[in-house]
């Protein structure tokens, strides 16, 4: 009786792919972040059963590719070259053929090249088959615990100090969870510049490694991030994911505060540190003067 049950279970779902195979599609295929038991099965039998593989390094997604016995043939899509890979595949498609889209590892499109083939594909009215699986943002997002209702996912900042500065001061009103991927090599000075542009009690979540033999998520206040991970030289190797808490109504509070003692300390006049942290923070102007008035108080 349970054999029966696989064995009908097992038919509908070579019917299935059967079905997927005749039709003309771009699949847009996740693959494992680390975990070769993160490909889903459905991952594998679309790998298996499409003509054209489009992967951002072909080198790289080979070896996959051999692991699970997918024979298609291979075309080169990085960021590089995405609008000629996206002109392949639709020619592909065009010829009434099947096409798998991979990137290096997680899902296609996020922080991956994927967004124009997807687009060209769409453009040229051929149907786009999204296959769920490993994100390195979801996946750290589900094991944060924040307390935050919406998350903002922001990838990678900017290299250049100024200018990772600029994006995060427009990222620092939301009241969002910020879902940020980073380097290995720039993650201090990125959590230096987070603390204090965006405020350091903020809460951090530091995922790295995920889904990985050594992996690791580490919750402090972004204030405490660089002491924790200069503390072993571990800490600092890997891939990164961080997400810092949204702006709650404490955190402007706190902000308000912080930027008004500055301008105070800096010997501005009650009325004038109170009109400058308004404009800065959007805070009330009136209850920053009789905030500024209880501060001078106590000083
Ligand atoms: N498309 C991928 C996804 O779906 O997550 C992201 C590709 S992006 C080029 C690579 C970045 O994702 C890394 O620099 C790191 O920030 C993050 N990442 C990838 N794998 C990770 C892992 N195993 N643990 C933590 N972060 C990871």
């Amino acid at each position: 009786m349970l054999n029966g049950c696989v064995l009908s279970l097992k038919s509908c779902r070579i019917e299935c792919f059967k079905m997927k195979e005749e039709s003309a599609a771009l699949y847009v295929v996740p693959t494992p972040l680390g975990n070769l038991a993160d490909l889903s099965q459905r991952a594998i039998d679309t790998l298996c059963a499409v003509r054209w593989i489009a992967a951002e390094d072909t080198r790289h997604t080979a070896p996959l590719l051999k692991h699970i016995g997918a024979t298609a043939k291979l075309i080169a899509a990085h960021e590089h070259n995405e609008n000629e890979a996206g002109a392949k595949i639709v020619a592909h498609l065009a010829a009434g053929e099947t096409v798998a889209l991979v990137s290096d590892a997680g899902t296609p499109g996020i922080s991956d090249p994927g967004a124009r083939i997807v687009a060209a594909v769409r453009a040229a009215g051929h149907r786009i088959i999204p296959l769920p699986g490993p994100c390195a943002a979801t996946t750290a997002l589900c094991a944060a615990g924040l307390p935050d209702a919406h998350f903002f996912f922001v990838g990678f900042l900017p290299a250049k100090a100024g200018q990772r500065r600029h994006a995060l001061e427009t990222l620092r009103a939301l009241p969002a969870a910020l879902v940020f991927y980073e380097a290995p090599h720039r993650v201090i000075e990125t959590l230096e510049d987070m603390a204090v542009v965006l405020g350091g009690n903020r809460n951090l979540v530091i995922a790295r490694e995920l889904t990985k033999l050594f992996e690791s998520i580490h919750a402090c206040p972004l204030t405490e991030a660089t002491d924790w991970l200069k503390a072993d030289a571990n800490r600092l190797r890997g891939e990164f994911v961080l997400i810092v808490s949204g702006n709650s109504a404490a955190n402007k509070d706190d902000d308000s505060e912080r930027v008004l003692k500055l301008l105070l300390d800096d010997g501005l006049p009650v009325k004038q540190a109170a009109r400058l942290t308004a404009e800065i923070t959007g805070a009330a102007k009136n209850e920053l003067y009789r905030l500024a008035l209880s501060l001078k108080d106590q000083a």
